[in-house]
């Protein structure tokens, strides 16, 4: 029998966790032919999460854990949730039940017709604030043109992965995490489907904007190093201009038999000198980038298939 493994990230969920494990029991005992693991990671949570799964998991024996040692944030939780987790498939849900389990089926559905990563993509958001989704809409169109690579909209992190897409997610090991930008850039099939987000069961969101926008930088430096090359770019025009005013400046001189004033000669070196700075940095930046790519250690490509056979990354 296959088994899944059902990954919930908990942080202070003390509320949302018996509406979690009432909903995820029954439609897990619908579902036959598999065998599940519900695997929570206690993201060093400071009221009774802890206490409730250890609660459950006497009355329930495919309910697993691991607890943190401290709040590492989702995205590390979720890499821990991985690296612990026994399935032949995963399924990443947050604890909240903003994502419903009854589209666990279709999830396995589509993963039985061959797809590796099966995600849902959100088709309204409940109780969530005008400003939260539009900002959201706006990160997701700068991130991807910044990365320049593929990167699915309107979808959180509520998805089923192929256990050779775990490992190579698991292969990509470094600490500033960008969970959603991985998932598009390991690759594998995938496969859209399609749901309507509901609004927090109990607790508050462990988000604020603070959070959010520290996410969003993560999110952009940690998957490509553009923004370094920003000096590279900023150079180019203040030589240009450079070049244009000491044009003006010469051939007023040879026209107009006018002496080069003390103010022309000051912006022309100041010109010129900040011009070489910022190339300067510009080509640190660029250095700094190589170096910044190479130290996250990740490896080179994923292979799909072989002789036939798929892929399964699995690390030895
Ligand atoms: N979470 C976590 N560690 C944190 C913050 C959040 O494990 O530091 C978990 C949280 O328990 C929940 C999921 O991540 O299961 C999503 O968090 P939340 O619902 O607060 O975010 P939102 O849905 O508002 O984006
Ligand atoms: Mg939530």
């Amino acid at each position: 029998m296959k088994k899944i493994s059902i990954i919930i990230p908990a942080y202070n969920e003390e509320e949302s966790l018996s509406f979690l494990f009432e909903r995820l029991n029954k439609i897990t005992r619908e579902i036959e032919n598999y065998e599940f693991e519900i695997l929570l990671v206690n993201d060093g949570s400071k009221d009774r999460t802890i206490e409730i799964i250890k609660e459950q998991r006497k009355q329930d024996n495919r309910i697993s854990y691991v607890d943190l040692s401290r709040n590492f944030g989702k995205e590390t939780a979720m890499i821990a949730g991985l690296d612990y987790a026994e399935g032949d498939a995963v399924i990443f849900m947050d604890a909240d039940l903003q994502d419903p389990p009854e589209l666990i089926p279709e999830l396995i559905k589509y993963w039985e017709e061959g797809y590796d990563d099966v995600y849902a993509r959100r088709k309204t958001r409940k109780g969530e604030t005008f400003l939260k989704k539009f900002t959201s809409k706006m990160y997701y169109k700068i991130l991807q043109k910044i990365a320049g690579m593929e990167i699915q909209r309107d979808t959180g992190d509520f998805r089923l992965l192929d256990r050779r897409c775990v490992n190579a997610l698991r292969k990509l090991r470094e600490s500033q995490r960008c969970t959603k930008s991985m998932f598009s850039w390991i690759g594998y099939k995938k496969k859209e489907v399609l749901y309507d987000r509901e609004p927090r069961v109990a607790g508050k969101t462990k988000w604020n904007y603070l959070k959010l926008i520290d996410l969003a930088i993560d999110g952009i430096t940690s998957f490509t190093t553009s923004p370094l090359r920003l000096a590279t770019y900023i150079s180019i025009p203040t030589f240009i201009i450079l070049g244009v005013y000491f044009i003006y400046v010469i051939a007023k001189c040879f026209v107009v038999h006018m002496a080069i004033q003390a103010f022309q000669a000051i912006i022309l070196l100041i010109l010129f000198f900040s011009g070489i700075q910022i190339l300067l940095f510009g080509i640190i930046g660029e250095y700094l980038g190589r170096i910044f790519v190479e130290t996250k250690n990740r490896p080179l490509y994923l292979v799909n298939e072989y002789n036939g056979e798929k892929e399964k990354n699995e690390i030895k």
